[in-house]
């Protein structure tokens, strides 16, 4: 199956996609996480990426356009994906409408995770994440057993940069202008499917399993 996760900063694409992942056994693309990973490494995309992304703001399209056929092309991809914070601009789902086409591999459906303003809000700038294997915690709705620390690999739990209040209202304003019209982009193509994304991360997964199958 291959599908593409709409929906705002902190709607919960991150968490749903690590789990439908595991319930469909396909891969998880999150061109955030790969960002992250390459500033952790200290690459030459990874500094490419840091200032934009510290900011709150898009790395440019053709900097993550290539990136994203490059993961895409390996072999892990052929069963199916799941792509989580790509694309975000309609220059970068034109692209890769053009990928998929000419590799025969046409999206399933596109699941756009709605969340109310305010909760986004809550959930980012509670959200903790492990320095190491990137598990999402939040300090109210999720905390970990050990404050600060990690229940699955013992990890430090950091904020990320871009959680704090004037980055968030940044990538608010980013999401409402390039990417809210995705949605659109992809009704015309049929392919959207609204998911109602305020439940619990289980109730969100089941919502989506349902349309999934539908
Ligand atoms: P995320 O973890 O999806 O919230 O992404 C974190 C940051 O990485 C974003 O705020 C952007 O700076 C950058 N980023 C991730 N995906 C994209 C994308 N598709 N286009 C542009 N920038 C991106």
């Amino acid at each position: 199956m291959r599908l593409v996760l709409l929906g705002a900063p902190g709607a919960g694409k991150g968490t749903l996609a690590k789990q439908l992942s595991t319930a469909l056994g396909v891969v998880h693309i999150s061109t955030g996480d790969i960002f992250r990973e390459e500033v952790a490494a200290g690459s030459e995309l990874g500094r490419k990426a840091k200032a934009y992304m510290d900011r709150g703001e898009l790395v440019p399209d053709e900097v993550v356009i290539g990136m994203v056929k490059q993961r895409l092309a390996r072999p892990d991809c052929k069963p199916g994906f799941i792509l989580d914070g790509f694309p975000r601009t309609v220059p970068q789902a034109e692209a890769l409408d053009a990928f998929l086409q000419a590799q025969q591999m046409p999206l399933d459906a596109v699941l756009d995770i709605e969340v109310p303003e305010e909760v986004v809000v809550r959930r980012l700038s509670g959200r903790r994440v492990c320095r190491t294997c990137g598990a999402i915690y939040h300090v109210d709705n999720k905390p970990p057993k050990q404050e600060g620390i990690c229940d699955l690999d013992q990890g430090e739990l950091y904020q990320r940069e871009d959680d704090q209040p004037e980055a968030i209202r940044r990538r608010l304003r980013v999401y409402a202008e390039a990417t809210a019209p995705l949605a659109d982009y992809y009704r015309q193509q049929g392919l959207l499917r609204p998911v109602d994304g305020t439940g619990s991360p289980e109730e969100v997964l089941a919502l989506a399993l349902r349309l999934l199958k539908g």
